[in-house]
């Protein structure tokens, strides 16, 4: 499993979310400590941030681990940003795709990241496939399970659908087309943040009087102000707040399809 963080607030170092808190991001790519799946997420990172004046964020990744890149260190010391979202990979399966799988995946404003995996994968996929166009398959980021579910993430949001509905939506499709799922999905557009919590941990962080809201897998220090997100529950965060709001129960009698959605 991955962990993952997005942090609205005012303009501040990547490092401060990123590096300099005792429980880091840095830190939880070798010692998480509330990680349910994996050891360590040495394979690959990714930051994508949002500089002024320009809305659409950028990113840099790699497909090692994040402890060993001196030019990470030098970027999170001098990059500052309103708006970020970065995540440190253990990947479900090997690949050859290298940076290319490691989140945070980007169309436009977006940036986005999934901690878990498809269940069955990649052998779940003939199931899967018929949920995208040809076209988005042919254009996946990568050939692991997250670019998967970015696509049909991105699917949504394309057809206007609000960050959160994009997100209940894409999982509750996800969960009833490959059961046992694990999809914790994190997701931005640089004023707003949506997240699931779908079979892992979820904390945020707000009302610290800083406008600022942090949205991580896991707390990056002993701040008594953190929470934890109950299981299967979406995420809804921008700078003044949080709502929280169950995602629908899978019923075991439920159809597979047609695919019920909560109304969000
Ligand atoms: N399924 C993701 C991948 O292979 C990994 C996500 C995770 O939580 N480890 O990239």
């Amino acid at each position: 499993m991955c962990r993952h963080i997005a942090v609205l607030g005012p303009t501040a170092p990547l490092g401060e979310s990123l590096v300099e808190p005792p429980y880091s991001l840095l830190r939880q790519s070798w010692a998480p400590r509330h990680m349910r799946h994996g050891t360590v997420n040495a394979d690959g990172f990714g930051v994508g941030w949002y500089a002024p004046g320009d809305p659409l964020p950028a990113r840099y990744r790699r497909a090692g681990p994040i402890w060993g890149d001196e030019s990470f260190a030098d970027l999170a010391r001098v990059v500052r940003t309103r708006a970020l979202l970065a995540a440190v990979r253990d990947a479900t399966l090997a690949g050859a795709d290298a940076e290319a799988a490691a989140a945070p995946f980007a169309a436009g404003r977006w940036l986005f990241s999934h901690n878990g995996a498809l269940a069955g994968w990649p052998g779940s996929a003939a199931p899967l496939a018929a949920l995208l166009p040809p076209g988005a398959l042919l254009r996946l980021a990568a050939r692991c399970d997250s670019a998967f579910v970015w696509a049909l993430v991105e699917q949504r949001l394309l057809r206007g659908e609000t960050l959160g509905r994009a997100l209940a939506g894409a999982v509750t499709t996800l969960a009833q087309a490959a059961p046992g799922s694990r999809l914790n999905l994190l997701l931005t557009n640089g004023a707003a943040v949506a997240a699931t919590a779908w079979g892992d941990s979820l904390w945020y962080l707000a009302g610290t009087g800083r406008g600022r809201t942090v949205v991580a897998s896991e707390p990056y220090d002993d701040d008594s102000r953190w929470a934890e997100v109950p299981d299967r529950t979406l995420l809804r965060a921008d700078r003044t707040g949080v709502t929280l709001s169950p995602l629908a129960p899978q019923s075991s009698r439920s159809p597979r399809l047609p695919l019920k959605e909560p109304v969000l």
